[in-house]
């Protein structure tokens, strides 16, 4: 069997026997995303806010840019089709090689913008326990795995827990979500004087990611700062699944 294994490896390795996770065309490299998709896809650029997640001029002055409490934000992608197909692909029908590649995409544009640089520790932002009995696993851990092997910086999973299952944050206002997920998470001494990053699919509101926040920086985390696959453009939307 590991002489089956090593020769695939081999053979991916010479010729490459990945398929694009969108159009399954073959390519040569992880992550697997030909150049045509590659083309199409909603990449975020810098005329999106990552902080409110509108386009600029978006209402965020001087002082909501420097008061901002993560050390660097990052989103690969605008949470639109085909991203939006593909997440839910790789939630709710299991298909873990998307969260994998995704995963490794991050890591990879991470490094490109000096983002890995003083970080500790990646920590995926967990999911409810009912839900993650309910799913088998945790996206934001796949997807925090991969990033860890492109940047080497280790990836904990226990560090995090949620104390409580907090209702389902889509359809809820801002102020809303953010009452929810009140008091939801718990994190270990592990973090004190750690320069963390939370990892996760998609970034809506933001209210999970500030209450982490609160949590990591009273437990003692250094610095804290959110790396999603997506960021909702637009933060009120009810069909987002956001948890
Ligand atoms: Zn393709
Ligand atoms: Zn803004």
């Amino acid at each position: 069997m590991s002489t089956f294994l090593s020769k695939l490896a081999r053979f991916r390795q010479k010729y490459g026997d990945y398929r694009c996770l969108i159009c399954s065309k073959r390519v040569a490299r992880e992550p697997a995303l030909c150049s045509g998709c590659q083309s199409i896809l909603p990449w975020l650029d810098s005329s999106v806010c990552l902080i409110c997640g509108a386009f600029s001029p978006c209402g965020c002055t001087a002082r909501s840019v420097s008061e901002d409490p993560f050390q660097s934000r990052l989103a690969v992608f605008d949470y639109a089709f085909p991203v939006d197909a593909l997440l839910k692909r790789f939630k709710y029908q299991e298909k873990r090689a998307i969260g994998r590649n995704l995963g490794l995409l991050l890591g990879q544009i991470a490094l490109h913008n000096g983002l890995a640089q003083g970080i500790d520790i990646l920590l995926p932002v967990p999911l409810a326990w009912r839900r993650r009995r309910h799913r088998g696993f945790n996206q934001a851990s796949d997807i925090a795995e991969a990033c860890s092997e492109v940047i080497a910086v280790p990836c904990s999973k226990s560090i995090l827990r949620r104390r409580s299952d907090t209702p389902r944050l889509a359809g809820l206002s801002p102020a809303e979500r953010r009452f929810a997920v009140l008091g939801a998470f718990a994190a270990t001494d592990e973090v004190i004087g750690q320069r963390v990053v939370l990892i996760d699919d998609v970034m809506t509101s933001g209210a999970t990611c500030l209450e982490l926040n609160r949590e990591l920086r009273d437990r003692g985390a250094a610095s804290v700062s959110v790396w999603t696959i997506a960021r909702a453009i637009d933060a009120t939307s009810p069909s987002l699944t956001d948890h």
